[in-house]
């Protein structure tokens, strides 16, 4: 079904992105890294799991975003274990999965479920039975790194144990594929650096697929396609919906459902906006754990201070004096992380870049 709110697995609910899931699924054959990134809910968990399922290859996933909040912010060994073990389950059902673990220290088989001892297990000798059990099978394991950027959280040297497995991963297995996505572009690539020579992953080639909101045309489709399947009659233009929304299948996605629900396009479009407030305003309250001065600055090119001059004067206006260094920073970082968007003309021009993300700035902060 279309109108529903978790990520895709089946290609059949999958609408459109043809030749991204060709070309992922090309990629796990290529490259032993593969990077997905798009802004929040385009798509790309969805384009994951739906290419892992198409595969029929096995996979463990692990979700950045989710770790971090569980752990508190300091994601641990511990962690990462026990979600490995879990994930395992999926697959431990193969006896030749079970032979290739069998005799592995921190690990105990019971029947058809495995379970792992996070304080005697190596992660590096389990990945290497997991190689050794995928290329038995003639067959890829996936490991997902879901929002991967929130990985430099890992243990106490800002993620770098995990990038350290990620270059042996890449170096000396031909069976095991990393895949990463992530919502903040910037901070991924600043976390893998693969281009800074004190990277354990220097050098390495990655490959990225990048994934893009719909078109106009695409996103009316969407719709068009998500209502037929309910065989739901709209009594409204679906462009006036795309109109506000835009075209992040996440969004289109919440108002289909409302729609389904209150057969009422106002209804409907204010409950949707409703929600993806709530949305936002929990991913600005995080952000503004970060800094505060990150929601002023986005507050502030929203309502059209769209230049550097012209968002220094602001923040002055408002009783904040910002040296430029420092202003250089929240915008580069802002970059980053995808919430904000500079494009060089004449004068460089900074704006906001999901449209929903800037009606809820205006509008609540
Ligand atoms: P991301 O991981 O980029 O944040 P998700 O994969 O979680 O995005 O997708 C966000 C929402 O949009 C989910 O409800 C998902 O079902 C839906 N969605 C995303 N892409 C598609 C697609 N191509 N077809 C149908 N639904 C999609
Ligand atoms: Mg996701």
């Amino acid at each position: 079904m279309l109108f529903d709110l978790k990520p895709k697995k089946r290609k059949i609910d999958l609408f459109d992105r043809k030749e991204e899931l060709e070309g992922v699924m090309e990629a796990f054959k290529k490259f032993p890294i593969i990077l997905i990134t798009g802004l929040r809910r385009v798509g790309k968990s969805s384009l994951i799991r739906v290419s892992i399922a198409e595969s029929k290859y096995s996979s463990i996933s692990l979700d950045g975003r989710l770790l971090f909040m569980n752990s508190g912010g300091n994601i641990r060994k511990m962690h990462l274990v026990n979600q490995i073990e879990k994930e395992l389950a999926n697959f431990s059902k193969s006896e030749k999965l079970r032979k290739s673990l069998k005799t592995l220290k921190g690990i105990s088989i019971n029947g058809n479920s495995v379970s792992l001892d996070w304080k005697e297990i190596d992660i590096l000798s389990l990945l290497e039975r997991i190689e050794n059990f995928a290329e038995k099978n003639r067959s890829y394991v996936i490991l997902f790194f879901d929002e991967a950027q929130y990985f430099k959280h890992y243990g106490s040297r800002g993620g770098k144990d995990l990038l350290a497995l990620f270059s042996y991963v890449y170096d000396n297995f031909e069976r095991i594929r990393i895949v990463l996505t992530g919502s903040e572009v910037g901070l991924l690539h600043d976390f893998l650096s693969a281009d800074d020579y004190n990277s354990p992953l220097y050098g390495r080639v990655l490959k990225e697929v990048q994934l893009q909101p719909f078109s106009k045309e695409l996103s009316i489709l969407f719709l068009k396609r998500g209502f037929e399947e309910l065989k739901i009659k709209v009594d409204f233009d679906l462009e006036k919906a795309v109109d506000i929304l835009g075209g992040l299948p996440g969004y289109l996605v919440q108002f289909g459902i409302r729609y389904s629900e209150k057969r009422n396009f106002d209804a409907a479009m204010d409950e949707t906006l409703k929600t993806i407030t709530g949305m936002i305003k929990g991913e600005l309250e995080e952000l503004s754990g970060k800094s505060r001065r990150y929601v002023k600055a986005l507050k502030y090119i929203a309502s059209g201070a769209d230049t550097w001059s012209k968002i220094k004067n602001i923040f002055a206006i408002n009783g904040d004096i910002i040296s430029d260094s420092r202003l250089f920073e929240i915008l580069t970082n802002l970059e980053k992380m995808c919430w904000v968007k500079k494009e060089k003309g004449e004068k460089v021009i900074y704006t906001v870049v999901d449209p929903m993300v800037r009606h809820v700035v205006l509008s609540k902060y």
